[in-house]
This record gives structure tokens, sequence and C-alpha cells, in this order.
């Protein structure tokens, strides 16, 4: 025997057995358990590269198929073998502990990719990949984090798109697997989004945009505040809301021309008068909240004063108290609900 003598045709004959008849029925049929690292990758599909090498083999001229315990797996022997065919082996390791989970940025560039390719997924030794990576990356330094070496490397990277393969029912209707693991944040954003390409593209396209536009960086970390809750589009853009709406000039602005039309600063969701209960001390107070979605906020350039709403803090606390973020018509609504009897 020699996996040395495995031909591309052997090898593509046991991928189309294994896809022909499933994951589990392949394994058993050739009796081969699971395996843990070493895949063969075709169309973004992976395939136990152990099993597959020992299937294959039965394809040879006048040679039978090996058993598991016939020969070793691994980088020398199977992943070598495959790889000097011209397959792609990819070693699957769960992410280092170090590296921290996958935020919802994270999530949705990776989504968006996935999407993008979810017909043909790229290797995972790919440009595309590869880039992915390297827009990871970029975007952590941004929220200050991303150290590790390790950090969404194009390994980590690809595993991701698995994760989302596994999700994936287009994918689960033809029999395809993806890894088992992932966090639960995946299926979250899963539901969020993939039945929204429109708006999933819009949002990893403003995220990108944050990512690549030369915003000052500690604006954007004093713009961010650790009891606000996070918009389902992540943190990048939070910020970003967070940062528009604390723009002084653009605030004293908007109180300006409140005053100048109703003479008053009150909260345009419970009407609270800070100067009327507080009398002088509170006497131009008001916060301002920006009421565009926050995806929209890199291509609107300028924050136009007709988008800052005035709100009080308990008012504004409240619009982002959970997810969805409310909308000031909305907030308005709900307190009307909760007055009546
Ligand atoms: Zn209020
Ligand atoms: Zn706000």
């Amino acid at each position: 025997m020699g996996l040395k003598d495995l031909t591309q045709a052997a090898v593509t004959a046991a991928l189309d057995e294994f896809d022909a008849l499933g994951r589990d029925a392949f394994l058993k049929r050739y009796g081969f358990g699971p395996a843990r690292s070493y895949f063969v990758v075709r169309d973004g599909v992976r395939y136990d590269s152990k099993a597959i090498a020992g299937a294959a083999h039965g394809r040879l001229e006048g040679r039978d198929s090996l058993k598991s315990a016939d020969f070793t797996g691994g980088e020398k022997t199977v992943s070598a073998a495959l790889t000097a065919l011209g397959f792609d082996v990819v070693k699957l390791t769960e992410d280092a502990p170090r590296n921290p989970s996958w935020t919802r940025d994270e999530l949705i560039l990776a989504l968006d990719f996935y999407m993008r390719h979810r017909e043909h997924m790229p290797s995972q030794t790919s440009k595309p990949i590869a880039e992915l990576s390297a827009t990871l990356n970029d975007l952590a330094k941004r929220t200050g984090g991303g150290d590790a070496e390790t950090f969404r490397n194009p390994n980590g990277v690809y595993m991701k798109m698995m994760n989302f393969r596994r999700l994936d029912p287009e994918v689960a209707a033809s029999g395809g697997v993806g890894l088992v693991r992932g966090n639960k944040d995946e299926q979250v954003v899963w539901d969020l989004f993939a039945d929204d390409p429109e708006r999933l593209t819009a949002v990893a396209k403003a995220i990108r945009q944050q990512v690549t536009l030369p915003v000052e960086i500690e604006d954007l970390q004093i713009a961010f505040d650790e009891d606000l809750v996070e918009a389902p589009e992540g943190k990048i853009l939070t910020r970003l809301h967070r940062y528009k709406e604390r723009n002084r000039k653009l605030v004293e602005n908007r109180k300006a021309k409140a005053l100048k039309e109703i003479g008053k600063l009150e909260c345009e969701v419970c009407g609270f008068d800070f100067e009327k209960t507080y009398g002088a001390r509170g006497k131009g107070f008001i916060e301002a909240h920006h009421t565009k979605p926050v995806h929209t906020l890199p291509e609107e350039g300028k924050t136009k004063l007709e988008d800052l709403a005035l709100v009080c803090p308990n008012c504004h606390r409240m619009i982002h108290s959970s997810r969805p973020w409310l909308g000031v018509e909305e907030l308005r609504q709900l307190i009307e609900d909760a007055d009546a009897p």
C-alpha cells in the first residue's frame, strides 16, 4: 500500500461518494471515526481527510480500501499526499483560548463574506480569506484589541465560515457538514441578517468604512460608554453614533434651534424641561440623540441638525437600554401604553 500512489481521480471519486452517502454513512462504510484536525476542502465543504485517503486507495487498480488502523493520518502522510495532488487540506484547530470570542462587528463582516461566497467558498489559503483576516485585524485595532499573533488568522476566519455553513439551511438540506461548535451569537447574527441581504451589505459596508476611514481613534474611544448597550450592528457603529451625538457644536446649535422655535428645551419623548424643574441650575441642560440608523451614519457624512432629537437622560437611556434601540416615536408610544389604565 502507499498513499503516494493515490491519484486525483481516485480522490475525487472518494469525495463524490462522500457527498452521495453523507458523512456518517461514508465513515461507517470505510471504518473511520470522525477526523479531528485534518480535512480536505472542496467547494467550501470539508471532508475527513484520512477516511478519504483510505477510500480513495480502494479506487486504485488492484488495491483495496485502507482501514483506519492500516496507516497513520496527519500532516506528513495523508495531508502531504492529498496536497501533492492539488487538493486543499486544512488543519482545523479551535480558536486558541487567548483569542476573545468574535464580536458582533466581526460576525457581521464574516456573515457578509459568507453570503457573498456561499456557492463557492474560497480556500483557507486564498486571497479573499486573507483579506478578511486583515480587515478583522484592522477592526480590532480600531476598538483596542487583537494583539495575539493568531488573532483572526486565515485558519480562524475559515473556521468561522464553516460555522456559518452549519447554520445555513441551504447547505443542511444538501447534506453538507460544518463544524459542530460555534458561539451562540453566530445564530443571532444569522437570524438578524441572513434573510435581509440588503441590510447586511449596508451594515458590513458601514463597518468596513469605519475601519478604513481616518477617524481619530481617541475620539471614538471617548465616545464609547461601558453601559451603552451595543446596537445590533455592533460596537464600532455604536461608537460612531455616540460620537456624533456628542459633537458639542452640533448639540449647541440644535439647542439654539429649539430655543428659537419653541422657546424652551424639553425632552421630545416625555416633555421633561430641566429649567422648569430645577430652575437656573437646569437651564440649558438636555441631551441629544442621533435618530438615523447607525449603518447609514458613515454615508451621511456630516450630521444635520434635524437628525438630532433632544431627549432627557432617562429617555435617552431607555432608547439604548436594549436591542433593538427604539425610535423617539416608539418610546413615546411606550410611555403612553404604560400610562393607559
Ligand atoms: Zn424624557
Ligand atoms: Zn443616542
